[in-house]
Order: structure tokens, then sequence, then C-alpha cells
């Protein structure tokens, strides 16, 4: 069943559209039943291009022919006029674009990091916090804006977010110790050389750990007076840089509050369904978690896919030597970890009935 679907299709443009998010977003949105694309905005160098000539296409499947004959623009409320706007900016740009944008009544669902953090801008994953959404309308008071920002996590601090929601519910979780394996297209096109990672592991991504350290407890936590108060766990993290092409894949070993065996924290991981308010959106997975299936699963290659992108993958589920237990778990970085989460996102606003 579908949660309220709108009356009309909406507005919606990307901003950012050429970069390797703004393609993902491209793809998503081509033939979406809720949205229609009319804008596509990126840097000085691409405005006043056809699409077509300013994105250099990284998809195996051709770029739809609506969007590549679509001349960009520049990303200003002024000229893209959207009342949904999707941003896959560079976070050099997006605090001040998306700020502008949120200013002229438009509801931007963001990708980068300037606004993540903030207590009263909604970091959310669909199926584990939407009710976070409640305190846009605080938002809004407190910024003087009409419209708004809501902000997706960081590429792999969505992965692990998602098995830990339901062994948080269940169990609540007192520390997490995580080490990350990142695809190279999370660096973005042309990201890293290849001459540095082909064939290596780069022990470095920079500013992503004290996002891991900080956006899992976000994504936990709850609203309290218009605001978002982090859960009250601790975090370790190692990032690291290694030769796959998509998937974010992280290792974490867990201490639980409640004391449960491998065996009770598997079955918590295998029932959860998620919040029934992401439940039937057009861009929800039948499945936001799926066990793996072999011991030696998952792997990003040949799990990346599932759901279209949009299911994380979780495999050996087993006791832990240091903390209680310890999983794996893999997930698409640029669908689930970006394009395809706005897009859910943008959805469950929609059926929320917080736009007019
Ligand atoms: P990317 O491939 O480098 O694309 C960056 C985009 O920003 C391009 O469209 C670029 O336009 C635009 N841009 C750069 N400078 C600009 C300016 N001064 N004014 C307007 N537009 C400008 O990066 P990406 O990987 O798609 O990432 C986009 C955002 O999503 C980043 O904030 C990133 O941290 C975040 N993110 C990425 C991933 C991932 O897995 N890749 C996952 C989650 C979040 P031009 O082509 O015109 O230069």
């Amino acid at each position: 069943m579908t949660p309220n679907p709108p009356q009309k299709r909406r507005s919606v443009a990307v901003l950012g559209a050429t970069g390797a998010v703004g393609q993902s977003f491209i793809r998503l949105l081509a033939g979406h039943p809720w949205f229609y694309l009319v804008a596509v905005a990126s840097s000085e160098r691409s405005a006043g291009k056809p699409y077509a000539e300013a994105a250099r296409w990284l998809g195996t499947e051709p770029m739809p022919d609506r969007i590549a004959s679509m001349t960009v623009t520049a990303c200003d409320p002024n000229t893209v006029d959207a009342e949904l706007v999707f941003s896959a900016l560079d976070s050099s740009v997006a605090g001040e674009v998306e700020a502008a944008f949120a200013t002229a009544g438009r509801f931007v669902l963001s990708n980068a990091k300037n606004y993540r953090m903030d207590p009263d801008v909604p970091l959310v994953i669909a199926e584990v916090n939407p009710d976070h959404l409640e305190i846009l309308g605080s938002q809004q008071k407190r910024r003087n804006w009409t419209g708004g920002i809501i902000t997706n996590g960081n590429c792999v601090a969505i992965v692990g977010a998602m098995p830990l929601a339901p062994i948080h519910e269940r169990f609540g979780i007192t520390k997490v110790f995580a080490s990350t394996m990142q695809a190279v297209s999370g660096a973005g096109y042309p990201g890293v050389p290849s001459l540095d990672i082909l064939g290596n592991v780069i022990p470095f991504i920079n500013d992503e750990e004290p996002k891991i350290e900080t956006e899992l407890q976000k994504f936990l936590g709850t609203t309290k007076k218009g605001l978002i108060e982090s859960a009250h766990f601790r975090v370790s993290s190692h990032a690291n840089r290694v030769a796959v092409e998509h998937g974010h894949t992280i290792c974490m070993s867990i201490e639980l509050a409640k004391k449960g065996s491998a065996d009770e924290v598997t079955a918590a991981v295998a029932e959860w369904r998620g919040s029934s308010k992401a439940r039937g959106l057009p861009s929800a997975p039948e499945r936001p978690l799926q066990m793996a299936t072999r011991p030696d699963r998952p792997q990003p290659r040949l799990d990346v896919d599932a759901g279209k992108g949009m299911t994380v993958t979780v495999g050996r589920i087993r006791p832990d030597t240091i903390f209680d237990v310890r999983l794996v778990a893999s997930g698409h970085n640029i669908i689930r970890g970006a394009a395809g989460a706005s897009v859910l996102n943008a959805e469950l606003l929609v059926s929320s009935g917080m736009m007019q």
C-alpha cells in the first residue's frame, strides 16, 4: 500500500547534477511516479551547456534523452523553479547554496556534510528515524526559512546505522568499534587517482572518521523540544579506501546495554522491516536489511545491487571477544548512501503532508 501519494507529480531539481551523486539522481528520477525533474544545476563551469556536454556520464545505461538536452543552470533559487531540490553539491558550496534555497521556500534534500550535525536539521534514514522530520517546523522558526533542509548521512554511516537500528531498539548500544572498506566512487568523480588505489588500500579518508563517530548517534537519537538529541553511545572508527568500484563495507564490534547473544542479535536484525512510515514508498526496498546467506558474505561485488541498491546486506553476526557481538554490513554508497536515500526521504516528506 502506498502511503499518501501526492495529487500531482512534484517539480524537482538536482543541484550538483553533473557529479557522481548528481548523475545517480538523474537515473533514479527518470520516470519517478511522484517527481518530475525540471532543472539541472551545477557550477559556472557547466552552466549554459547542454547536460550531455557538461556531464561526463558514468552510467552503463544511456543518459535519458529529455535530460541530455536540458541546459544546465546556475545553482540559484531565482533560476531553478522547483518545489523540491536534491543537492549533490560539493561541501565547499553546499552551505550557502542550500540555505539560499531554504530561504526561498524550497525543501532541500542534501547529501553534503554542512548541516548534518546541526541539532535543528533532521539527519534521516526513512526506515530508521522518520520521526525526526517533526523538527522541520522548529527549524523554520529558528532560521526564518519558509522552506527547509533535510540531510542524508555520510555514505558509510548510513550503511552502519541500518543494522545498528534494530540492535539499539532491542538491546541498547553503549559502544561501537567500526572499521570500514570504502569504494572509490565514494570520493566522487574523478576521485582517487588510479595509480594510488589499484592493488592498494589507503588507510585515510579525509574527515570521514569524525562523521562516522557522530552521525551514528544522531540517526539513533530522539527529538526533544524541536531539536535532535543524539543517542549516548561511543564510537571509535577507522576509515579505509579500497580498490572497489561501488559498495562500502563496515565491520563493527558492538557493546550492548542489555546483554544478548549473537543468535538473539541475529534474530533482531533478520526480523527488522524498518518504520511502517517508509513501507510502500516508491523507493523503499521490500527489505531495508537482508541477511547474507553464506559465511563469506556480504561482498560488495556480489551484494551491492540488492534491493536496487537500497538494501544493506548484513552477515557474520557472531560473539565478540572484547564487546558483545560483531558483524559486517555492506551497501551501495551512491544509492543507499546518497541519492536513493535522498529520494526516499523526499517521498517520506511528501507523504507526511508536511509540505503544502
Ligand atoms: P562530485 O562527483 O565531485 O560532484 C560534485 C558536484 O558539485 C558537481 O556537479 C559539481 O559541478 C558541483 N560543484 C562543484 N563546485 C561547485 C560550485 N562552485 N558551484 C556549483 N556547483 C559546484 O562529488 P559527488 O561524489 O557526486 O558528491 C556530491 C556530494 O555528495 C558531496 O558533498 C559528497 O560529500 C556527498 N556524498 C557523496 C557520496 C558518494 O558516495 N560519492 C555519498 C554520500 C554523500 P561541476 O561538474 O559543474 O563542477
